[in-house]
């Protein structure tokens, strides 16, 4: 609540330099100005005893009897959408637009926040028009363009967003470099849903093309290939992810144990398994993890790199030690109920949590549902998990 006054205080503040500056900018042409209306001064009074309502109701009737305050309509426009009220929002900035006389940068001004509204409306069709036109070119074009790409992605409209992130890069870096190269791979997911193997694997090479060592990528691969009867194809494929990201042991160890089954190459896992725990600790580690998570524990090569693994979680390894003599190892039964109880644990908790923004999440997102940010989502640990016990439950 008290942010949220800031910010208020802080739009308040801007009008004020707002209602100077069109003052300042009309003193040559015009006659002079009048000061603030007793409802602008009763409306900052307001804002300042922590009174929003009033505050508001006193903006609206200072608008209603002085036209001319084009700064103050931009605040109040802000303010109800940032209160919510974009209904309001919408009527400030409809009205800001229809002056004939109003000034163009004003008008573009206006033309993006009614878009910003709309947007926060939900009237996605009405936003892209005005997005549309401001990203023809002028001060919003970046911002524009930046907003339709959101739009579209919220729509997945994945076409469409690969021409707009295309446009920014030819006048700038987009925020998420990567994200191109996430649309192709959405499109090859729809193509892949709807039988058209040929159009995914022409969409992965193009995702590729956009995006070198990009795991999504091969991923979709492996799953084409298994989908195509080529097994061997989908195992050389995945075998590459963990070591390049960790964090995805999740999303391929359940793939590569269908292909090694697929291949009737079963025997291979615990082969495959120490060749990869070889990269180092983190892939161990990881690939662990995601045994235990996916309950893939049925090779004693995965239970033995869980035994490790867990013997090095310190809110695991102090319970498992107070239970157990000093020097005693838990036997492999003991073990295989303990990683249940802990997927069981996770499968209650938030499994991810973003980077970015902090949001938790039991299932993986490619994209952030929180921040919209990709490639954010990194897996939790056990002691993460332990330390949500008793806390707030995931979403
Ligand atoms: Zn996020």
């Amino acid at each position: 609540m008290r942010a949220s006054w800031i910010e208020a205080a802080l739009i308040a503040a801007g009008a004020i330099v707002g209602w100077y500056a069109t003052r300042r900018w009309r003193l040559s042409a015009e006659p002079p100005p009048r000061p603030p209306s007793r409802d602008y001064l009763a409306g900052l009074n307001y804002l300042v005893n922590e009174q929003p309502d009033r505050a508001v109701e006193a903006f609206l009737r200072a608008v209603a009897v002085d036209q001319d305050t084009v700064e103050t309509q931009f605040a109040l426009g802000a303010l109800f959408r940032r209160r919510g009220e974009v209904d309001r929002a919408i009527r400030v900035h409809q009205n800001l637009i229809a002056r004939d006389t109003l000034d163009p940068a004003f008008r573009e001004q206006a033309t993006y926040a009614l878009a910003q509204d709309y947007q926060r409306a939900g009237l996605y069709d009405r936003a892209e028009k005005l997005l549309l036109e401001l990203s023809a070119g002028g001060t919003y074009r970046i911002n524009a363009l930046k907003d339709l790409l959101g739009l579209y992605e919220v729509e997945h409209e994945w076409e469409r967003a690969i021409a707009i992130h295309r446009d920014l890069g030819r006048i700038g870096k987009p925020d998420q470099p990567s994200a191109i190269a996430h649309y192709h791979c959405e499109l090859a997911e729809v193509a892949r849903a709807s039988g058209d193997t040929l159009k995914a694997r022409e969409l992965l090479r193009t995702a590729r093309g956009e995006l070198r060592r990009f795991p999504r990528a091969a991923l979709l691969r492996a799953d084409v290939a298994l989908d195509l009867g080529d097994p061997a194809h989908a195992i050389k494929l995945l075998k590459k992810v963990p070591v390049e990201s960790p964090q995805l042991a999740s999303e391929v160890l359940p793939r590569l144990v269908r292909a090694l089954k697929a291949a009737g190459r079963q025997a291979e896992l615990a082969e495959l398994v120490a060749e990869l725990a070889g990269d180092g600790r983190e892939v161990a580690d990881a690939l662990a993890y995601a045994a235990i998570l996916t309950g893939q524990l049925d090779s004693p090569a995965l239970l033995a790199l869980a035994r490790a693994f867990l013997g090095r979680e310190p809110a695991v390894a102090e319970i498992v030690g107070a239970l157990l003599p000093d020097g005693a190892l838990l036997e492999d039964a003991a073990l295989a109920r303990l990683c249940a109880a802990i997927r069981r644990q996770a499968q209650r908790s938030a499994r991810f949590r973003c980077g970015e923004c902090g949001f938790a999440s039991s299932g993986f997102f490619w994209q952030c549902p929180g921040c919209k940010s990709w490639d954010s989502l990194k897996p939790l640990s056990p002691s993460d998990l332990a330390g949500q016990v008793g806390g707030k439950r995931g979403r």
